[in-house]
């Protein structure tokens, strides 16, 4: 969360940092600054959105320069506001014109202001970042970067920053430990970026920084090195996606692009890895761990929100296909707890951005305590994919809508092609396996379908958008769809919802249900389908307004309940990747007829860096 993009070069810093932050603008919105170096410094900073620090600044020739920094917030310290809005300065009389944007939380802030007050900084804002700014400013002695330096070895928490100092016009600094950070190299320019969509535009060479890392830049040279001012060789490499991949193109959202992605996003995930025809899953990423994941008595699963769901689905696919006793648990509780981790432990991190805080943190604590990890995660280089023994990365490129939707596709099918990776070394019969890839391989062809009833889904919606609680209930692997289903329409419509094992209602949630409450089951067809008809029952009898997703075919079900979301017939262990398709629908017309913004949903941002 939170955007930083800086820039020294040529050409307008002013039009490359809002095009930038607005590329970023989904990693938060509380509000937006920029600064930029002109002989001096100008600087502006707005409450809400790009486009209102856009219009602030359009005619004003202060921004006329060719080095600068913006920021767009998303609030951890400190209201949302203009004065704690972000750059933040070194604003002491005789101070050094230092000008700061980050992303993170400087956990000692506390203690350092109460220093540097002593020392006779005063402040202005209310955030964790302005003593960041102070800090370097009271140990600059000339030099920005040995500044940084000196100031990021007394900082505990995490950081991605960019720096400008008044008195050395020509020099950038930015340095990174726990949050992201991208330097795009171009001809006699730079890009820094929390990530590449604000970077591919202008190049797509670039190099990640590491942890506890600063990077000094000129126009025409760079230096990186750790923070005890060890010199480093970072590695350029060739930045992976395309521009076309984060443009909105003819769609109105890119939560909607990225749903209608999702049977193409599949088709790459699987591609190369899963033959049906031999049974067998090809695997890079594990490759080098073969035995050790093979023999893994127990499987631990670590995710947040969305990633959680498909770890969730992931621990069925283990238990089920591969025999291995299977625990998923919220990386944030994980890392506090004392957790028990048992010889021949994996670990498996589920990440969309690679960078989640909570799930970096798990997953290397169960590192420490001896576990194999394994990432599943979507960006390429991210933390978590670095930090990992081995993983397998989702390859459905860029996701910019904040509510994931193709990286849960991704995710979800990476967790079936390990889970049947293990299990055909264990008891997973060829035939069996062969038959359950094959049934794989057709998936994006039935998400297509799915795609096809977006103008009913759209009808059903309108019928129900009005109404304020909803429930979303399912069995087996479909009770995390059911989640996910509610998880999606809180995030973007605010629509109060629930997700639940379909027994659990009767334990106490169906007290809620009243006329007209909409009920979303998945009552698809497989081994519990008789319970869930009985579950629709219970729902229908106390009024409940009933939206069942069922299998193509099953003409009855309408006996059942109101409206239904047909989903083509897939075997029982990929019935997620297909019957989470209409819920995302759902969840976006509902959103859309609400009147809400879909990509930039209030309080939440992409990517959680934060703890
Ligand atoms: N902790 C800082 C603040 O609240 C940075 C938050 C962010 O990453 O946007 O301003």
């Amino acid at each position: 969360m939170c955007g930083i993009v800086a820039y020294i070069g040529s050409k307008p810093a002013r039009e490359l940092l809002l095009e930038g932050l607005k590329r970023l603008e989904y990693r938060g919105y509380d509000s937006a600054g920029i600064a930029v170096l002109n002989g001096g410094i100008k600087v502006a900073r707005s409450i809400g959105r790009v486009a209102g620090l856009e219009e602030m600044i359009s005619i004003d020739s202060g921004f006329d320069g060719t080095v600068g920094i913006a920021h767009t917030r998303w609030a951890t310290h400190g209201e949302p506001s203009e004065r704690n809005a972000h750059p933040h300065s070194d604003n002491l009389k005789n101070g050094h014109g230092i000008h700061l944007v980050h992303n993170g939380i400087i956990e000692n802030y506390v203690s350092l202001k109460k220093y540097l007050i002593s020392k006779g900084h005063e402040f202005t804002s209310d955030t964790d970042t302005e003593v960041l700014a102070h800090l370097i400013g009271e140990l600059y002695d000339g030099d920005l970067e040995t500044a940084v330096q000196s100031a990021l070895r007394e900082v505990t928490g995490a950081y991605a920053i960019a720096v400008v100092c008044e008195e050395e016009p020509e020099v950038l600094v930015v340095a990174r430990k726990g949050s992201p950070l991208i330097v795009g190299v171009g001809k006699d320019e730079y890009v820094v970026a929390s990530d590449s969509s604000a970077i591919v535009a202008h190049t797509t060479q670039a190099f990640l920084l590491d942890d506890e890392t600063v990077a000094r830049l000129t126009r025409d040279s760079f230096r990186t090195t750790t923070v005890d001012n060890v010199e480093l060789t970072p590695e350029i490499k060739e930045l992976e996606f395309t521009l076309e991949q984060i443009e909105l193109g003819n769609f109105d959202h890119f939560m909607l692009k990225e749903i209608y992605e999702q049977p193409n996003t599949l088709r790459t995930c699987i591609q190369g890895r899963v033959d049906a025809v031999g049974s067998k899953i090809v695997l890079g990423g594990v490759a080098d761990f073969e035995a050790e994941i093979v023999k893994a008595k127990r499987i631990l699963m670590l995710g947040q929100g969305t990633a959680l769901h498909a770890a969730m689905i992931g621990e069925y696919l283990f238990e089920k296909l591969a025999g291995i006793p299977t625990e998923v648990e919220f990386a944030s509780e994980f890392r506090y707890r004392n957790p028990i981790v048992e010889e021949n432990t994996v670990a498996i991190a589920v990440s969309q951005s690679g960078e989640t805080a909570d799930t970096l943190a798990a997953v290397l604590e169960a590192k420490r305590r001896g576990a194999l990890t394994f990432g599943a995660v979507n960006v390429v280089g991210s933390t978590i994919s670095r930090e990992t023994d081995a993983g397998v990365y989702l390859r459905v490129g860029p996701e910019i809508g904040v509510a994931s939707t193709k990286a849960f596709i991704g995710q979800v099918a990476v967790l079936t092609m390990l889970a049947t990776y293990i299990g055909r070394r264990h008891h997973l019969d060829r035939d069996e396996m062969s038959e359950l890839l094959s049934a794989l391989e057709q998936i994006p062809d039935h998400i297509s379908t799915v795609l096809g009833q977006s103008d009913h889904i759209l009808e059903v919606t309108k019928g129900v958008v009005d109404r304020d609680n909803w429930l979303f209930l399912g069995r087996g692997t479909n009770y995390p769809v059911a989640l996910e289903g509610a998880l999606k329409l809180k995030e973007i419509s605010y629509i109060h919802a629930e997700g639940m094992p379909a027994a659990e209602m009767k334990h106490g949630p169906i007290a809620l249900i009243d006329k007209g409450m909409p009920v979303v089951i998945v009552a698809t067809r497989g081994s519990q389908y008789e319970k869930v008809i009985g579950n629709m029952e219970e729902v229908r009898s106390r009024g409940g307004h009933v939206i069942a997703v069922a299998t193509e075919g099953d003409t009855s079900i309408v006996e059942h309940c109101d409206d239904v979301f047909y989903v083509p017939d897939v075997p029982e262990p990929l019935q997620p990747l297909v019957t989470v398709v209409p819920l995302q629908l759902l969840a976006y017309h509902a959103a859309v007829l609400r009147g809400k913004d879909v990509d930039k949903p209030r309080n939440l941002a992409k990517s959680v860096t934060v703890e």
